[in-house]
């Protein structure tokens, strides 16, 4: 498979470092809000990559970090707690705030058929492995304190921005966002490994440290989590772009200097949604998560069919009418799927040929919107139904847009219709209530409530709505 690895901007060939097997981290949520549908987006194409990786045959092993203490609302070891912020705001303990927004995501994760990771670990959970590695950190000379708190020192490396798009400047627009210099550092680059000192005196969850009482940076989190579980050699780190700087340069630089190695291959970042006005944030524009998708009549599948639409290095934008035009196609799709019958014996030819067209497109660093173009060649392919079908089901399981349960529950559905509508009882009562329509629309009250009333001897009870008359059945009839 070739995929882009960002480090050194290219498409190269995937080639993991033991066999058959494949490790991938990916950084998890800061849970001190909902996730928006623009963090959604790269959770929905690392999904895409860890399904696809397993249906070639990769034995893969995922591992998630929880952010649930000392994620700064300003990349560069400043600003407010975001945690100690989401409390405040709910009148909540910091920790009661991660257990329910961590619920919450993966809540919309399953909604989205987002797999969960094998391991998923909170922060809070590996303190002392923090402590180990930043202790390795000062005494290989990598690290020093000032004003009670412990840096990263970054000239000690020959080189700290592995990232090429992203320069020095970069760390000034910090700067200009309001962000004040710390006179601690050595250099502007340098961040922090342990607080002791730090601009919110009440933070809530401190630990004891040889540096003092206090708490860990954010960015050693993912570098001691993803080492714990998957040793000294990554083959995959997955996140969206903005946290290429300084997130992932920070982990690669406090691995590495720990290491004394190499640490991950393969860099995979998902590029932004955005909206008409820009990029999406939670303080900017209309909060979209999926519960507001869900209340606005869209299934959360098609919000992943609209993702996998467009590749994952190119930006989204998204629209309301964007979103009813995959919804419009999605049902039309699954429609087509519906008229689908299951019968004959599944040609094999066929079968191979459309399923390595498929492969094709994902071996091609997962062109995703050709593969969704891949289930329209399998409509149309001349080969009979089963074969359709059965593609379709092997596709989803890569894909994951549920494209056979929905198919089933189109066709459940129009069953349910016709054996309704075929009733002698429905029949009358379709005409009865459009006969009482008619008597109440010519003022014959009368006659409306006769058909009212001889409808209920029958146990059938009329509901008058503003979008017209309902029925039900009485049970007890
Ligand atoms: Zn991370």
């Amino acid at each position: 498979m070739q995929l882009y690895n960002s480090l050194t901007r290219t498409k190269e060939e995937f080639i993991p470092h033991e066999a058959g097997k494949v490790s991938m981290y990916t950084c998890g949520p800061t849970v001190y809000h909902f996730a928006h549908i623009g963090n959604l987006r790269t959770y929905i194409m690392e999904d895409i990559l860890d399904r696809y990786l397993r249906y070639t045959g990769y034995d893969v092993t995922r591992v998630m970090n929880i952010t649930d203490v000392g994620h700064l609302t300003s990349d560069a070891d400043t600003g407010e707690d975001k945690m100690l912020k989401g409390a405040k705001r709910e009148k909540k303990t910091v920790m009661e705030i991660a257990q329910f927004y961590t619920d919450k995501f993966f809540e919309d994760c399953k909604a989205l058929n987002i797999r969960r990771p094998e391991v998923v670990e909170p922060a809070t959970s590996c303190i002392d492995e923090f402590i180990r590695v930043i202790e390795s950190l000062m005494e290989k000379g990598y690290a020093y304190e000032a004003g009670g708190n412990i840096y990263f020192d970054t000239s000690k490396l020959r080189q700290y921005y592995v990232f090429h798009n992203f320069e020095e400047e970069d760390l000034a627009v910090g700067v200009r966002d309001g962000v004040e210099a710390d006179s601690n550092k050595r250099n502007k680059a340098d961040f922090v490994l342990w607080f002791t000192k730090s601009k919110f005196d009440d933070q809530e969850l401190k630990w004891n440290s040889p540096w003092g009482v206090g708490y860990p940076g954010w960015h050693i989190e993912c570098s001691c989590i993803s080492m714990k579980h998957l040793g000294e050699h990554l083959d995959i780190h997955c996140g969206g772009i903005d946290n290429a700087f300084p997130h992932h340069t920070n982990e690669i630089a406090q691995s590495e200097a720990f290491l004394g190695h190499k640490w991950c291959n393969y860099w995979f970042h998902v590029l932004h949604l955005n909206t008409n006005s820009g990029k999406m944030s939670k303080s900017k524009g209309e909060f979209l998560t999926v519960s507001l998708l869900t209340e606005k009549g869209y299934d959360p599948m098609v919000y992943r069919f609209f993702c996998l639409q467009s590749h994952y290095r190119k930006s989204l934008v998204f629209s309301w009418e964007n979103m009813d035009n995959a919804r419009l196609a999605y049902d039309k799709l699954i429609a087509r799927i519906a008229s689908l019958k299951a019968e004959g014996e599944i040609d094999q030819t066929a079968f191979d040929e459309q399923k390595a067209a498929f492969m094709r497109v994902l071996d091609n660093d997962l062109n995703t919107s050709l593969a969704v173009t891949a289930i329209y060649d399998v409509l149309k392919a001349k080969t009979n139904d089963a074969t359709k079908l059965a593609l379709l089901a092997d596709f989803d399981r890569v894909l994951c847009l549920n494209l056979i349960e929905n198919a089933e529950k189109k066709n459940a559905q129009k069953e349910e219709e016709k054996a309704s509508s075929d009733d002698p009882l429905v029949k009358e009562i379709e005409e009865l209530i459009v006969a009482r329509r008619e008597a109440k629309a010519a003022k014959n009250y009368a006659e409306a409530d006769r058909i009212r009333a001889y409808l209920a001897e029958k146990g059938v009870t009329l509901v008058d709505t503003k979008e017209g008359t309902t029925w039900r059945i009485e049970a007890n009839a």
